[in-house]
C-alpha cells in the first residue's frame, strides 16, 4: 500500500526526521490561507499523486510548455496561481503511464534553499536478508539511470537487526553521501530514525529522493515515498487509515476485498489462474502468441466458488478485456468447483467476450462435463499451449 508524500512526511516527522512545514489542500480557495501559515518567502506547490517524477511531469490539459507537478513560488499570489493551474488536471509522469493521474490534492510547503540533492532509501535487501540503506550523492534525478550508468555511485549499507543502526553504520552512510559539518550531526539522529520508522511500520520501501543538504548545512527530507508491506497492514490501524482508494485501481481494491492476488495490466486478455507460478507462465505464453495479458490474477489454492465468481466479475468488468483465459490446475482446488464458479459468474454477469478454459487435475472430467453441459459459449482447451492459441485466435477473429 502506498501513501501520499504529505502523509509520509508527517509520519517521518513523528520519528524526528527534519521535514519542512506544509499544508495539504483540496481546493484552490484554500491555497492562500495555507501559504500564509508558512514562513515564506519561498513556497513549493506539490501535486499529491501516488507516483513519482512529478517535477518533470506534464499536465495533459496545459500543453508542453507549462510547468510540471512540483513548482516553486515566490509569493502567495504565485502559490494561488499554481494551485488553480494544477488542481483537477491530469499529471503524466514517467511513473503514471500515458493515462496520467488526476491531481486532487496539493501540498503547499515551505521552500528550502538547496545546496546538494542526495538519494537515500531503505528496503529489504533479500540477498542478505536485512533492511538496507541504499544511498547516493546523485539524488534528485532518475536513480535508475544512475544505477545503470554509474553503479559505483550507489552504496548499499545493510543493517544488522540485532544491533539496529550503529554509529559505524551512520558513519558509513554519511561518508557515502559525503556529508560534512552539521549534516554529519543531523545524520546521527536521522538515519536511526528512518530505520526505526521502517521497521515499526512494516514498510516495504522508504525512498527519500532527494534528501537535501540546505545552504545552512542541515539535512532535510525534501521528498518521501513510502510503500507498506500489505501482509502486515492488519497490525497497523494508523497506516490503514492513510489509504487513499481514489489513487488505486478500482479493480485491485475489489480484488483485495476477496483476498485475490490481482494486478491490473495494459493488455486485453483477462487471465484467471491459480498459483502465482502458473499465472506467470500463462502471461508468458499469451505474450509468446503475440498478445498481452490484461491482468495478473491468482485466485489461490483454496478458492471456493464465490471467490472464483468474484475474480471472474472483476476480470469481465475491465473494458479492455477482449477475451478471457481461465487456466486452473486443480490440486487442492477441485476442477468442478472452478467450473461451478465460472458458470455461476457467467450466468450472473453474462459473457460478452470469448472464454477459453483449461482445466487439469482433480475432478477434471467432472469439471469439463459441467462446462460442456452448461450451455454457455465456453471453449475447452486441452493444455496451456492449446489454451493460449485458442484465446488469441478467438480475439483475432
Ligand atoms: P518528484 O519530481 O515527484 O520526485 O518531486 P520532488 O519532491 O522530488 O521535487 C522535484 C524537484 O523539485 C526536487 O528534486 C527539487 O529540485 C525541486 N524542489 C522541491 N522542493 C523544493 C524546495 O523546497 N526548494 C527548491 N529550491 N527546490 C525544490
Ligand atoms: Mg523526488
Amino acid at each position: 500500500m502506498n501513501i501520499h508524500e504529505y502523509q509520509a512526511k508527517a509520519l517521518l516527522k513523528g520519528y524526528g526526521a527534519p521535514v519542512a512545514e506544509g499544508v495539504a489542500i483540496l481546493s484552490a480557495d484554500d491555497a492562500a490561507a495555507a501559504a500564509k501559515q508558512l514562513p515564506g518567502p519561498l513556497y513549493v506547490v506539490k501535486s499529491q499523486i501516488h507516483a513519482g517524477g512529478r517535477g518533470k511531469g506534464k499536465f495533459k490539459e496545459l500543453g508542453p510548455d507549462a510547468k510540471g507537478g512540483v513548482r516553486l513560488a515566490k509569493s502567495i499570489d504565485e502559490v494561488v496561481a499554481h494551485a488553480k493551474d494544477m488542481l483537477g488536471n491530469t499529471l503524466v509522469t514517467a511513473q503514471t503511464g500515458e493515462a496520467g493521474k488526476q491531481v486532487n490534492r496539493l501540498y503547499i510547503e515551505d521552500g528550502a534553499d538547496i545546496s546538494r540533492e542526495l538519494y537515500c532509501s531503505l528496503l529489504v535487501d533479500r540477498s542478505v536478508g536485512r533492511v538496507a540503506f541504499v544511498v547516493s550523492t546523485e539524488g534528485g534525478m532518475d536513480i535508475e539511470a544512475v544505477a545503470h550508468d554509474t553503479p559505483e555511485k550507489i552504496h548499499t549499507i545493510a543493517i544488522d537487526p540485532e544491533t539496529g543502526v550503529t554509529a559505524e553504520d551512520v558513519a558509513k552512510i554519511s561518508a557515502a553521501l559525503a556529508l560534512e559539518g552539521v549534516a554529519v550531526e543531523d545524520a546521527k539522529s536521522l538515519f536511526p530514525a528512518l530505520y526505526k520508522a521502517f521497521n515499526e511500520k512494516d514498510m516495504a520501501l522508504l525512498e527519500i529522493n532527494p534528501l537535501i543538504v540546505m545552504t545552512n548545512g542541515h539535512l532535510r527530507v525534501l521528498d518521501a515515498k513510502v510503500s507498506f508491506d500489505g501482509n502486515a497492514l492488519f497490525r497497523h490501524d494508523d497506516v490503514r487509515a492513510l489509504r487513499d482508494e481514489t489513487e488505486e485501481d478500482s479493480k485491485e481494491i475489489e480484488a483485495s476485498k476477496w483476498d485475490l492476488a490481482y494486478v491490473a495490466l495494459d493488455g486485453n486478455i483477462g487471465c484467471m489462474v491459480n498459483g502465482a507460478g502458473l499465472a506467470m507462465a500463462t502471461m508468458d505464453i499469451i505474450k509468446l502468441y503475440g498478445k498481452e495479458p490484461a491482468n495478473f490474477c491468482d485466485v489461490g489454492g483454496g478458492a471456493g466458488k464465490e471467490k472464483v465468481a468474484a475474480a471472474f466479475k472483476i476480470i469481465t468488468a475491465d473494458p479492455k478485456v477482449e477475451g478471457i483465459l481461465v487456466n486452473i490446475f486443480g490440486g487442492i482446488m477441485k476442477c468442478d468447483v472452478i467450473a461451478e464458479g465460472v458458470i455461476a459468474a457467467v450466468k450472473e454477469v453474462g459473457l460478452k467476450v470469448p472464454l477459453v478454459v483449461r482445466l487439469e487435475g482433480t475432478n477434471v472430467e467432472l469439471g469439463k462435463k459441467l462446462l460442456n453441459e452448461s450451455g454457455l459459449a465456453i471453449t475447452a482447451a486441452d493444455d496451456l499451449d492449446d489454451a493460449a492459441k485458442k484465446i488469441v485466435a478467438a480475439i483475432n477473429g
